[in-house]
């Protein structure tokens, strides 16, 4: 934002020479904060179906809407397709603009793609905000955003879900989480507890004395799925089993066991990490 000698502030990026394709803006938006932001008439005419809930009928060339200056800024970068990362938004501020957007007949799907800058930002709040931007996601039926963030709530605790985020996200999303987490939970039990495979029988380590490397396996395994949650990475798994490579004299286990390792990491790093 920048302050003008007539007092009033100016957007740093929708300014009066901000030009597409050479065509400078014919149309200022005014925000509830009294910041101006210079735009152009047709550009947003054609991104609604509802001429911006109305406000582009008015012919005059300077339009107050009800929004902030921080929301009307991300309904632009939005409608115009800039990404706006680097103002590092609220996710509060984001949720307004799209519930903007909507009331704008602006069709958030379509602009929700991936590589979108409305994906990018639902996006990178996942890692923080991971169940909130979901269920905005899941509200407003953003398929690619919310898939991208489910891998964000692997490890979610589901018992802390709140009714309003519930009720938010709706069923569908919140029966597809349950599902990436229970599936997650199964697959990992049915890989973990396949033991490694027995060697040939040699003379110093015969069949029954192979017994040892199995039961140091299940021991490793059993924990595992008593404490484990579905977000659990191939290293860690990784490096469970191999502590019971000390416990094993045998060399021909405990090759056995590092080939049922690197089994178990590549069988674990092909299950599905999203909904
Ligand atoms: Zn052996």
């Amino acid at each position: 934002m920048a302050c003008t000698p007539s007092g009033y502030t100016v957007s740093s990026i929708f300014r009066p020479d901000f030009a597409i394709g050479q065509v400078f803006p014919d149309l200022i938006l005014v925000s509830s904060d009294h910041v101006h932001f210079h735009v152009h008439r047709q550009r947003l005419y054609n991104t609604s179906c509802n001429a911006f809930g109305g406000f582009l009928l008015q012919q005059s060339s300077l339009i107050t809407i009800p929004q902030s200056a921080e929301v009307l800024n991300i309904v632009l970068h939005v409608v115009y397709g800039m990404s706006c990362l680097e103002h590092n938004l609220s996710l509060e501020a984001i949720e307004k603009a799209i519930n903007t957007l909507i009331a704008y007949g602006v069709p958030i799907q379509h602009l929700a793609r991936p590589s979108f800058p409305l994906y990018q930002l639902l996006v990178s709040h996942a890692p923080f905000h991971p169940i909130e931007t979901y269920a905005i996601a899941g509200q407003h039926k953003l398929e690619d955003a919310a898939v991208a963030i489910s891998a964000h709530l692997l490890a979610y605790e589901l018992f802390n879900l709140t009714d309003e985020i519930t009720v938010k996200m709706g069923p569908l999303y919140l029966r597809r989480l349950l599902d990436l987490q229970q599936t997650r939970m199964t697959a990992l039990k049915e890989i973990v507890l396949r033991p490694p495979a027995n060697h040939s029988p040699t003379a110093k380590c015969p069949q029954g004395r192979q017994e040892k490397l199995t039961q140091a396996w299940a021991l490793a395994a059993a924990q595992l799925v008593w404490d484990t949650l579905p977000s659990i990475s191939t290293h860690a798994l990784k490096s469970t089993f191999e502590k019971a490579g000390p416990t094993i004299a045998c060399p021909d286990c405990r090759a056995m066991l590092h080939m049922r390792i690197q089994e178990v990491m590549q069988e674990w790093s092909s299950v599905k990490r999203t909904i």
